[in-house]
C-alpha cells in the first residue's frame, strides 16, 4: 500500500473486527481510525478506541452511553450510542468502512455506507441476504463499492479479476462442511460441540451456521448478489481442508482457484488494500505438510440448508430475508439451549412454507419490517412447539 488510508470498523469488538485491527496494529502509520463500533462491551470499545487514536466510539445498546463516556474519560474520543449513532458513523468519511456486525442489526450501517458512496469490505453477509437488489441497487445508485470479505467470495472476486462475468461456465463455493459432518446423532449436538469448528475461529452465530450449512446457504444468496452469473452457474463442494477458498471456472476448461491458510486476515487484507496488496503474519501454505485436499458433494439429506437457501433465491423477493430472519431466531434458539440443533433447520423450513410471503421489498425500512415480521414469526412458532 502506498497511500495513507482512513478506516471505520463495525463490529470492532468481533472476530473480524479484531482480525482487522491486528492487520491495523502492525502497520499503525498507515492508516487513520475514524469510527469503531460495537454492541454491548463498553469496556472492548473504550480500549480499542484509545489504543487506535478513533474519532468516534459507538456502542449499539443506546443506555450504555454513560458507561462509555465515562470509559472514555479524558481521551479525545468522541462517544455515541444507539441506532441512529451506527449509521451517522459508517456514514463518516473514511477510505473504507469494514462491515462486521454479525446479523441484519448491521444493515441499516451497511446502508449508510453505501449511500455514502464509499467503499464498504463486506463481511455482513446476512445484511446482502436480507437486503438483496434494495442494497445492490444502491451500491450502483450512490456509485459505492462493495469488497467482499468472506473468504469464499474473496476468493472469486480475486479469481475474477480482469475477466468478464460472461465468460464463467461454473462458481464453486467450496465448505469445510463443519464441525458435524461425521457426527452420527445430530440431535445430541451441544452448542459447544457445534461451534468448535475444525478450520476457523469465528463469532458463535457463524460457527453455528457452518455446522447447520446455513453458513453455505447465505453465502450462496451472497454470492449470487454479488457476481450476477445466475444462480444456476453456482456448485458448491465440501472442502473438509479449507485450503482452497473458491474456483472460477471459465468457458474455456481453465479453472483459477485461490488458496490460503484458514486465517480471515488473508482475504481481510485483499480488501483492505485493495487494489493493492500489503503484508499479513499468516504463515505461507506449505501444501507438502498439507498432504491432500479432498472434495465430497454436500449432503443435504442431512443439512438441508443449502437446498433451502438455493430454494429462497429462486423464489427471491422476500424469501431470503425470511430465510435469514428465521435461522437467527432458531440459532439464538439453539445457543441458549431451547431447542434442538435440528429444529434449527426445520424451524426455517417451517416459516418459509407457512403462508403468503410478503411482496418483495423496496427499501430499507420494507426489508426492516420484513425482518422483524419474520423473527416475530420464527418465535410465535417455537413457542407453540
Ligand atoms: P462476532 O460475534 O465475533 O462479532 C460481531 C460484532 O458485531 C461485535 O463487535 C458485536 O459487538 C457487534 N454486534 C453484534 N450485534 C450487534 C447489534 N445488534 N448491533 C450492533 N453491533 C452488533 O461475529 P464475527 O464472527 O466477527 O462475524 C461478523 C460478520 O462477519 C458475520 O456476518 C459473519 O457471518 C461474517 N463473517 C465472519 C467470519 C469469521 O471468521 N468470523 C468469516 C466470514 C464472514
Ligand atoms: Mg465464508
Amino acid at each position: 500500500m502506498n497511500e495513507r488510508r482512513s478506516i471505520t470498523i463495525l463490529g470492532a469488538t468481533g472476530s473480524v473486527g479484531g482480525s482487522t485491527l491486528d492487520l491495523i496494529r502492525r502497520d499503525r502509520g498507515a492508516w487513520d481510525v475514524v469510527a469503531l463500533t460495537a454492541h454491548s462491551n463498553v469496556d472492548d470499545l473504550a480500549r480499542l478506541a484509545r489504543e487506535f487514536g478513533a474519532q468516534l466510539a459507538v456502542i449499539g445498546e443506546e443506555h450504555r452511553l454513560g458507561d462509555l463516556r465515562e470509559a472514555l474519560a479524558g481521551s479525545d474520543v468522541e462517544a455515541a450510542a444507539g441506532a441512529q449513532a451506527l449509521c451517522e458513523a459508517a456514514a463518516r468519511p473514511a477510505d473504507i468502512a469494514v462491515a462486521a456486525i454479525v446479523g441484519c442489526a448491521g444493515l441499516a450501517p451497511v446502508m449508510a455506507a453505501i449511500e455514502r458512496g464509499g467503499t464498504v469490505a463486506l463481511a455482513n453477509k446476512e445484511a446482502l441476504v436480507s437486503a438483496g437488489e434494495v442494497m445492490t441497487r444502491a451500491v450502483e445508485r450512490h456509485g459505492a463499492r462493495l469488497l467482499p470479505v468472506d473468504s469464499e467470495h474473496n476468493a472469486i472476486f480475486q479469481c475474477l479479476a480482469g475477466n468478464s462475468l460472461d465468460d464463467v461456465r461454473w462458481i464453486t463455493l467450496t465448505a469445510s462442511g463443519g464441525p458435524l459432518r461425521l457426527v452420527g446423532d445430530l440431535d445430541s449436538v451441544t452448542p459447544a460441540q457445534a461451534v468448535a469448528h475444525p478450520n476457523w475461529d469465528m463469532g458463535a452465530k457463524i460457527s453455528v451456521d457452518s455446522a447447520t450449512m446455513f453458513n453455505k446457504g447465505l453465502e450462496l444468496i451472497e454470492a449470487h448478489h454479488l457476481f450476477p452469473v445466475g444462480l444456476d452457474r453456482f456448485r458448491i463442494v465440501v472442502h473438509p481442508q479449507s485450503v482452497i477458498h473458491s474456483m472460477v471456472e471459465y468457458r474455456d476448461g481453465s479453472t483459477l482457484a485461490q488458496l490460503g491458510p484458514s486465517d480471515m486476515r488473508v482475504p481481510i487484507a485483499s480488501c483492505l488494500a485493495w487494489p493493492e496488496r500489503m503484508d499479513t503474519p499468516c504463515e505461507p501454505l506449505d501444501l507438502a505438510a498439507i498432504g491432500e485436499l479432498s472434495f465430497f458433494a454436500p449432503d443435504e439429506e442431512r443439512f438441508p440448508a443449502t437446498r433451502l437457501a438455493r430454494e429462497a433465491a429462486e423464489a427471491g423477493g422476500a424469501a431470503p430475508a425470511v430465510l435469514n430472519a428465521a435461522n437467527e431466531v432458531a440459532v439464538a434458539a439453539f445457543l441458549a439451549g431451547q431447542i434442538k440443533f435440528s429444529r434449527i433447520s426445520s424451524l426455517v423450513a417451517q416459516v418459509l412454507d407457512g403462508g403468503n410471503l410478503p411482496p418483495a421489498p423496496q427499501s430499507l425500512e420494507d426489508v426492516l419490517m420484513l425482518d422483524r415480521a419474520a423473527r416475530t414469526r420464527a418465535s410465535n412458532l417455537l413457542e407453540t412447539g
